[in-house]
């Protein structure tokens, strides 16, 4: 696990509001309870309930949502979720949210995605990149970490870029919305638009146009895709030909050829599955075949909060489970590189860090 967690490791699908740590959502939880917003003993059990079916998370996700939609508590969820990221030596992280819109409080989309923004701006315990190389002078690999220290000791290096999600139970128009907010905030390192949300909600043609005017404006896509049964919707998906798909569980012959011939990276998230039983048990997960057919994989977290887990804990139940050595861990990571949205310099720096890696880490 130590050795998990010093690897260098890059997290591709990773929701803002499902990988809060558990002591804050219970800390403003607590804290709306004292209000009188909302009854703290009734949410407490469901906050700490580890194991829950895929239906059951959707329902918790809409309590999280009551508690931390507001300006200030999306900026520190923010900034402590990349930090609890780059802790674990997570160098590139993507980080995707659905922007919100209350009016109760003021919130448009572009509020919450400026609170977004201003959590990476308050970080001080580790040097977060997240604009775009061009828009600001670039950090050298070679430069990283020199007179760069907190507390005496230097720095750990992010990379951050953000991706908008459409959530499905929203229309065409919010899903256009969403789009053009990406496309205005491209400066501001929004690189791409996920689709997700409830499985069983929406249909994949309300938000086909949003996702063809995205792909058409240059930013890069990626679907949840057969997270329930749905052989039509999952054909459509993969003729849409995505940048890339999370998920991938409930597929058939003919939808897995189909993703194979295509070279559709998949973000694989274990725990995720084992734990919403979308994947029976783990010795019979997907991973093992895709990886055998060298088809590109990813590990990811999906929810480390709502989960209890972490991309190292992720390597480290895949070592286990599938029974691979430290090399083998390390390609995985490494592969990684190929598959993010952001630029060809981050890319570069990435592949520079993974080399110095190799040596130091004896692999
Ligand atoms: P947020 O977008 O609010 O930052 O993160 C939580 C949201 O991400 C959820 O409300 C849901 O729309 C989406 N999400 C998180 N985990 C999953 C998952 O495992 N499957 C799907 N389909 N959506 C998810």
């Amino acid at each position: 696990m130590e050795w998990c967690v010093s690897m260098p490791k890059i997290e591709l699908h990773a929701h803002l509001n499902g990988s809060i740590r558990d002591s804050t959502l219970l800390e403003i939880a607590r804290g709306l309870g004292e209000k009188g917003v909302i009854v703290f003993s009734d949410v407490e059990h469901v906050i700490r309930k580890s194991d829950r079916t895929l239906h059951e998370v959707f329902k918790l996700f809409d309590l999280i949502h009551v508690i931390t939609t507001d300006h200030k508590t999306v900026t520190r969820i923010t900034k402590e979720v990349v930090e609890d990221f780059a802790y674990e030596n997570v160098v590139y992280l993507e980080l995707r949210t659905t922007p919100k819109k209350n009016d109760s409080i003021g919130m448009s989309k572009r509020s919450y995605m400026e609170a977004v923004l201003e959590g990476l701006r308050t970080i001080t315990v580790v040097d977060v990149d997240f604009v775009p190389h061009g828009m600001n002078v670039s950090i050298p690999v070679t430069n990283m970490n020199v007179d760069n220290t907190f507390n005496g000791t230097s720095k750990k290096k992010i990379y951050v870029r953000l991706l908008l999600s459409i959530d499905r139970r929203e229309s065409t128009e919010a899903a256009l919305e969403t789009v053009k907010l990406a496309l205005e905030m491209r400066d501001l390192g929004v690189v791409g638009i996920d689709l997700s949300g409830n499985p069983i909600m929406g249909q994949w043609n309300t938000f086909l146009p949003a996702l063809e005017f995205a792909k058409e404006q240059g930013l890069q896509i990626t679907l949840h895709c057969g997270e329930v049964p749905n052989k039509k919707e999952i054909q459509s998906m993969l003729g849409f030909l995505p940048h890339r798909i999370g998920h991938a569980c409930c597929f058939e012959e003919e939808e897995w050829r189909k993703l194979k011939s295509s070279e559709i990276p998949v973000e694989i998230c274990l725990t995720s599955n084992i734990r919403t039983e979308t994947i029976s048990s783990i010795d019979i997960h997907h991973f093992v075949d895709l990886y055998n057919a060298k088809h590109p994989i990813v590990l990811c977290t999906d929810d480390s909060g709502v989960f209890s887990t972490t991309l190292s804990q992720e390597y480290h139940l895949a070592a286990s489970a599938f029974d691979l050595g430290k090399r083998e861990l390390f390609q995985l990571a490494k592969t990684a590189v190929n598959f993010i949205f952001a630029e060809g310099e981050v890319k570069q720096d990435l592949e520079d860090i993974f080399c110095l890696a190799e040596n130091k880490l004896d692999v």
